[in-house]
């Protein structure tokens, strides 16, 4: 079934945090969405504890970062959206966000899932490392088996196999993007979580640029992005 359903241009991706794939990928995001591909973006927490400020309430900054997240997608172009809402520093590698994982697998059948690398030692956020790694689980094997979540199959959803995924912020990248290109979509979509990273200006392009430069000059291009590529073999 997977084969005949997966769509070749199809992307989904999974990010812990509404601003974690656009400070991280955002450069990649805009190329495939340039490139007329579909890209579906799953945002796992709410991102209500993402402030340094007391006076700011977590219900109202949860209802920020939406829209700031939909502001992102239409800067990029993407396909849809879609918002776990889980609990943000609350995530677990456990049955429910797994399954949750895996429902967007099967509805969306991507062929590519792009999620951030769980494997950064000793100081790491723990959502990010809980996101890459039930992320990895829930591609292979239980989006892959029917037997994994059968109340899927009830629903009319079907398993899926996901043929690649790639990591951002990559322990051991293998694999680059050339973002020359798409630096002002990158900096609109990052811009558009205002309220982690500030109104877009000439310092923030600034530092923007020197860091994907920084990346670019290892690849031999202006501007870059790398993540660590993995092919799934079925
Ligand atoms: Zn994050």
């Amino acid at each position: 079934m997977s084969e005949e359903t997966n769509k070749p241009d199809s992307i989904l991706v999974i990010t812990p945090h509404p601003d974690d794939s656009e400070s991280a990928s955002g450069g990649t995001i805009a190329k495939w969405c340039a490139d007329g591909k579909k890209v579906v973006l799953v945002v796992c927490t709410n991102g209500d504890k993402g402030t340094s400020d007391r006076s700011v309430k977590p219900a109202d900054l949860a209802a920020t970062r939406e829209v700031e997240t939909l502001n992102a997608a239409k800067a990029y172009g993407l396909a849809d959206v879609v918002f776990l809402r889980m609990k943000d520093q609350g995530l677990e590698d456990n049955d429910e966000f797994r399954e949750k994982l895996v429902r967007q697998i099967r509805i969306h059948k991507p062929r590519l899932l792009l999620t951030i690398d769980p494997n950064r030692p000793y100081i790491r956020h723990r959502d990010h490392s809980m996101t890459g790694r039930v992320a990895l689980d829930a591609v292979f094997p239980y989006a892959r088996d029917h037997v994994a979540y059968p109340e899927h199959l009830e629903e009319g959803i079907e398993p899926h196999k996901v043929e690649e995924v790639w990591l951002f912020r990559p322990e051991q990248p293998n694999i680059h993007v050339d973002v020359t290109e798409h630096f002002e979509t990158r900096q609109n979509a990052l811009h558009s979580h205002v309220s982690q990273v500030g109104e877009r200006s000439d310092e923030s392009d600034e530092r923007s640029r020197k860091r994907l430069a920084e990346t670019g000059k290892k690849y031999d291009v202006e501007l870059a992005e790398q993540f660590m590529q993995i092919k799934i073999g079925y």
